[in-house]
């Protein structure tokens, strides 16, 4: 038994996690969600001052704002669309044979308008753009959602349905690339805090393909995406459990999302993996909460 499989198993003997038979798809316990309710405060107080607009979308998205975004170019093998039967009473009866004779019924399934959100900020700009121009001091955003990407693993902190906090802020260069590099800081205070050691590094993400080598390479090049990591699974490869990602202005040309003098809005989002978080609080202080070091404790729970 590898150590993925042994810290697996005894999350779910102690119910933190609960097994549905699906890899990456859990149940959370009340232990777990707690700690993950204790941390998204912590983060509210680091975050207090700055006047972010909280904004909660539910776990999908516009479909045609998921096209536009151009998702299904960079991360197709990732994205979760939802299906559903339209057909009429004929069509219910061969639904129903289909299913007694074990052939697959889902083919005839058709695509909604909704998709599942792959990250929590994706729903956010096309919204922010239809308000018009932003506010003289930009734009500053609270977010946090369930986010579904298809990538099946035997890894807990490798998950298909996972929570996402996000803060996004969209303003001229600097205010964003100075944004990004408040919450690198703050990040790494918030884990001292919780007693967690941490490890910042560049990073690209998973774009597919060949093309997609490239895109990842300059995405290194340029330094707009690092990553803060922490061992759960594996010691030799830590796992990214924040992300600080500056868009330039692509996001700000794509949605037409456009500073109060007009000119286009830079963007830049950082992201809390909240599961992998508690999942790393786990690992590294045992179990059993009650028995977490004392600062780590009072730093969630006062
Ligand atoms: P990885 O390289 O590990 O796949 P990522 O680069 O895809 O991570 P981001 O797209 O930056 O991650 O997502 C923001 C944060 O969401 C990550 O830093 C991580 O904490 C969390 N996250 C991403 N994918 C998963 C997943 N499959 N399960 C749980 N948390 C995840
Ligand atoms: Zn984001
Ligand atoms: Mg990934």
């Amino acid at each position: 038994m590898d150590m993925q499989t042994s810290f697996l198993d005894r999350l779910f003997e102690s119910g933190l996690l609960i097994e549905t038979g699906v890899d990456g798809l859990y149940g959370r316990g009340g232990r777990f969600e707690d700690v993950i309710a204790a941390f998204e405060r912590l983060i509210d107080r680091y975050g207090a001052g700055d006047g972010a607009e909280a904004i909660r979308f539910p776990p999908g998205m516009n479909r045609a704002y998921f096209e536009k975004s151009g998702y299904m170019k960079s991360f197709p093998q990732l994205a979760g669309t939802v299906h559903s039967f339209c057909g009429n009473e004929l069509d219910h009866i061969g639904l129903l044979k289909c299913m007694d004779a074990d052939e697959d019924w889902t083919a005839e399934q058709k695509a909604t308008d909704i998709v599942l959100t792959p990250a929590a900020c994706y729903p956010l700009y096309p919204t922010i753009a239809k308000r018009g121009n932003l506010p003289e001091k930009g734009g500053l955003y609270d977010l946090q959602s369930y986010c579904f990407r298809h990538e099946p693993s035997n890894d807990p902190a490798r998950q298909q349905l996972f929570r996402m906090r996000e803060y996004v802020c969209m303003g001229s260069q600097e205010q964003v690339t100075d944004f990004r590099q408040t919450w690198m800081d703050r990040g790494q205070k918030i884990m001292a805090e919780v007693g967690l050691p941490v490890e910042i590094d560049v990073a690209n993400d998973p774009f597919f393909g060949r093309a997609g080598k490239m895109l990842a390479n300059n995405q290194r090049d340029q330094n707009l995406k690092f990553e803060l990591l922490i061992p759960i699974t594996s010691v030799a490869k830590p796992t990214a459990c924040m992300s600080f990602n500056y868009h330039q202005d692509a996001f700000g040309t794509k949605w037409g999302l456009n500073l109060a003098d007009g000119s286009v809005a830079h963007t830049a989002c950082v992201g809390f993996g909240l599961e992998r978080i508690a999942l790393a609080l786990f690992h590294h202080h045992g179990l059993d909460v009650d028995q977490w070091p004392a600062p780590v404790r009072k730093a969630l729970w006062g």
